[in-house]
């Protein structure tokens, strides 16, 4: 095993780390307190990731413009990996200005996973956010109840979709909805909704503990026409194959919400290391009996972080390989999440009064945490997904 950052990543990885101290920080607080505003000065920097972009495979400097590994042999380090690598660095900066870049919502994660070539073409550029949650339907995300009727060249949706990411920024919504609710999972397709069309409205913004840069829309569909050719992927209803289509998106966003989860303890860690730099050895050679208390929990979170970007890294390796990914995935997100959550909240407990006060971006890391252990699949049920792999168990079978 080598478990170094692949060599071809390093310029990646310098440059978005750079990006994160020089562009992303001195206005991380700007924009915590300006909430629902958007971050102009991250119009710049997204036309610098699109031109990284264009540079060829693995040049991605922010969120989710993922696809599926494309070799069926070997070991490729490919996209998946450099952009988890990448969004470490971009949370090490800025978690909620991550989540606002242009172009990089996890609606193109799900069209990079189940668009068909032709789609692929035609949606190349957009800024796609993704709505599955509902106000009826969280984390059984088979329960959507927005549909979407055939009507000659059209599909009409109507439903409500909730907690929309980028919902009122990006240029068009990657919508959830089933094509006839008595068939269940297999007919839950996914419809690329471009702003603007008639019957879309944003109802309102959501005010949050943290990410407070990205903007959360509440979506109502009434009678909203969208082509037929706006249907992600294949519109047949398999029943054998049930969710599979839609839920392969997951096995791709999730190892990029665990690496956000690790860029942002990152940010935590490093500071409380620099807080408490006199009580760490940081050779690692007194004994932990003979360390203080502070200096034993601080090395406990390192130890957590590390195991962290670890199971990360393998579930994005993994995609990049073409190799079935869903458990690792699951294990990623969910040691992440917690982690990520533990981490940044001990650091604000070890530096105390300066770890609570706005003066320092503690506080703020440890609110911006939170929401990785929530969305894109709670902590709890990445552990029954978990569960259910080890078991061997469907979803009907343990619940
Ligand atoms: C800031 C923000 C941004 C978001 N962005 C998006 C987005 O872009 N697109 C989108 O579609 N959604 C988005 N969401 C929604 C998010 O994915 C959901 O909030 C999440 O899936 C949980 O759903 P819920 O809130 O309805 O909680 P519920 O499903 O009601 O869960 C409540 C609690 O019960 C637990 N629970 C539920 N079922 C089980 C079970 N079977 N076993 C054990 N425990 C269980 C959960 O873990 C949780 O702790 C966002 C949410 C937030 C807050």
């Amino acid at each position: 095993m080598n478990l170094q950052n692949p060599k071809k990543f390093k310029l990646l990885i310098d440059q978005a780390h750079e990006v994160a101290l020089n562009v992303l920080r001195p206005i991380s607080r700007k924009y915590d307190k300006a909430e629902h505003a958007y971050p102009k000065e991250l119009d710049m920097l997204s036309s610098l990731v699109d031109g990284m972009n264009d540079g060829g495979d693995g040049m991605n400097a922010g969120a989710a413009v993922n696809k599926r590994g494309d070799t069926d042999t070997g070991n490729k380090n490919g996209v998946n990996m450099s952009t988890a690598l990448s969004i470490i660095e971009m949370c090490y900066g800025d978690t909620g200005l991550l989540l606002s870049m242009p172009r990089q919502g996890l609606g193109n994660s799900a069209i990079a996973a189940v668009a068909n070539d032709e789609q692929l073409e035609r949606l190349k550029g957009t800024w796609a956010a993704m709505a599955i949650t509902e106000p009826n339907c969280g984390s059984d995300s088979a329960a959507i109840r927005t549909t979407a009727t055939k009507d000659g060249d059209e599909y009409i949706l109507n439903g409500e979709k909730i907690f929309v990411t980028s919902g009122e920024r990006a240029d068009s919504v990657v919508v959830w909805a089933t094509l006839d609710k008595n068939l269940g999972r297999a007919a839950i397709k996914s419809f690329v909704v471009e702003k603007g069309t008639p019957g879309m409205t944003v109802e309102r913004l959501e005010h949050k503990l943290g990410i407070k840069a990205s903007d959360t829309a509440a979506i109502s569909f009434v009678d909203c026409r969208v082509p037929a050719a706006n249907l992600l992927g294949n519109a047949e209803i398999d029943v054998a194959k049930g969710f599979a289509g839609v839920m392969e998106t997951f096995d791709n966003t999730r190892p990029l919400v665990a690496a956000m989860a690790v860029g942002c303890a990152k940010a935590s860690l490093e500071r409380i290391k620099e807080i408490f730099k006199d009580e760490l050895d940081e050779q690692y050679s007194t004994p932990i009996l003979q360390s203080s208390n502070i200096a034993a929990q601080i090395y406990r979170m390192e130890a957590d972080w590390e195991a962290a970007r670890l199971l990360m890294l393998k579930a994005a390796w993994m995609a990049d390989n073409k190799k079935p990914n869903s458990r690792e995935a699951s294990i990623a997100k969910a040691k992440a999440g917690r982690v990520g959550n533990e981490i940044t909240l001990k650091c604000v407990e070890l530096a105390a009064a300066v770890g609570y006060n706005e003066d320092e971006l503690l506080e703020k890391w440890a609110r911006d945490s939170k929401i990785l252990d929530i969305f894109e699949g709670t902590q709890q049920i990445q552990q029954l997904i978990v569960a259910r792999r080890e078991l061997g168990k469907s979803s009907s079978e343990l619940k």
